[in-house]
């Protein structure tokens, strides 16, 4: 399989070029040259999640990684549960906290790690991972590439604008991981990456490579569990929609490519925070990028959503055929703090301030649609606590996974958020 950039200026590459580049050198993102069908009978007829993942991945590497080592990634990335729960009648949580940082960023970080180092295994400069966080991709990156041979990752993550555990994931782990924070909104250390992989003298000099969700080995993986959560509906037949809470769009584009695989889902729905870019978009047909806004769904605070581009891309800027897939809605932190306590109180199930829009905007489109739902729960209500408990009126407990990190002790760099303090650092 080939993959093109989407601006069009740069050669088409493989899998395992995209990958190590991350973005292509007219900075565009990577897109495959096709969407390949799932081949028939490979879901819903009682295959394992590994058997799934597998199949369907393969059909986007093609010969490049041998199947018996891509298998062992596939195995060894989905070693945690992807459960789907009945909250309500009709309604699902797709839990996708179970993995190590308790974030769904592990399943695409996990799988990025794997390729990166089987792809730069002949490799003998040091490769720089650099990753920009606005809460659980640095941990879940930093976790996926801990101490990874011949792999130094750098987090920028915004300072005071990640929660506690957040904070203390991102900055304990030590090793060949460090984090800078950055004086400044994550749409400024998002910036400071795309200005560094842009930089003629930082790519000549280092080894440099992303980990966001631009880079097409953390992007595809998570189509995983739109298959496996589909696959664990008793009713196959009842229309489906998956709603997704959404900051820069790489997990909800993910599932817009498991449907153009052939996955019988009916709707997306896209729940923002009030970074509602893309919502308003859906609306007015008018593309508004601008600065982000804070908001208890942290992760989702996002002013110029990265993997727009490649949904535009799917749908050839086509609005009217987008929209017969895809409802966007953007809810306010009133609505997240009174879904938590309402999912709480009526259903005794914890969500956390991502997840509860997710459900908000899942309901929201059954009142009028009908049929069953799947929200995704993107990360461990604990990771939040002191918004969720707040919200629930309770207290609720850390998992020992997370309660690990918080007995840490913090070590950061604080730098300002300009490029030009980001290069000084890298350069030495
Ligand atoms: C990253 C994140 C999101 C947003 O995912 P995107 O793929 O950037 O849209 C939502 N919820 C949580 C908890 C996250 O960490």
């Amino acid at each position: 399989m080939k993959y093109y950039s989407i601006n069009r200026k740069s050669p088409a590459v493989n899998f395992g070029e995209a990958v190590v580049r991350g973005l292509a050198p007219d900075y565009g993102l990577y897109y495959p040259e096709e969407i390949p069908m799932l081949p028939s009978g490979l879901i819903g007829t009682g295959k394992t999640l590994h058997e799934i993942c597998f199949e369907a991945i393969k059909l986007f590497i093609g010969s490049e990684i041998s199947n018996s080592v891509l298998q062992s990634i596939v195995e060894d990335v989905l070693n945690f549960p992807l459960p789907i729960v009945e909250v309500e009648k009709d309604i699902f949580s797709l839990e996708l906290w179970h993995g190590p940082t308790a974030a769904f960023k592990d399943v695409g970080a996990r799988f990025l790690s794997r390729n990166l180092s089987y792809f730069l295994r002949n490799e003998d400069k040091e490769v720089i991972v650099l990753v920009a966080t606005s809460g659980d991709t640095g941990s879940a990156v930093a976790s996926g590439f801990l101490n990874v041979d011949g792999i130094k990752v750098v987090i920028l993550y915004p300072q005071g604008k990640v929660s506690e555990i957040q904070e203390k994931q991102l900055t304990t782990m030590g090793n060949n991981i460090t984090a800078l924070e950055v004086k400044g909104t994550f749409d400024d250390c998002q910036k400071m990456v795309k200005h560094a992989f842009n930089n003629d003298e930082l790519r000549q000099q280092l080894n440099l490579t992303s980990a966001n969700s631009i880079n097409i080995a953390r992007f595809l993986p998570q189509m995983f569990y739109y298959f496996w959560a589909f696959e664990q509906l008793n009713n196959k037949q009842k229309p489906l929609a998956f709603s997704v809470p959404s900051g820069n769009f790489g997990n909800l584009t993910a599932g817009l490519f498991a449907k153009k695989m052939g996955l019988p889902v009916h709707q997306f729905i896209a729940s923002t925070n009030a970074n509602n870019v893309v919502p308003e978009f859906l609306e007015t047909g008018v593309y508004r990028p601008r600065p982000s806004i804070a908001t208890i769904s942290n992760a989702m605070d996002i002013g110029d959503p990265s993997n727009f581009v490649r949904i535009s891309e799917l749908y050839d800027n086509n609005i009217e055929v987008m929209r017969k897939d895809l409802t966007g809605f953007s809810f306010s932190d009133d609505d997240a703090r009174n879904i938590m306590k309402a999912v709480y109180n009526e259903f005794n199930y914890l969500t956390d301030p991502h997840g509860a829009l997710a459900y908000k905007g899942l309901k929201k489109w059954m009142a009028k649609n009908g049929g069953q739902g799947i929200f995704l729960e993107t990360a461990h209500p604990a990771k939040f606590i002191d918004v969720v408990e707040n919200a629930i009126e309770n207290k609720i407990v850390i998992p020992e996974k997370l309660n690990e990190y918080l007995k840490r002790e913090k070590k950061s760099i604080l730098i300002g958020n300009s490029f030009e303090e980001l290069k000084t650092f890298l350069l030495n």
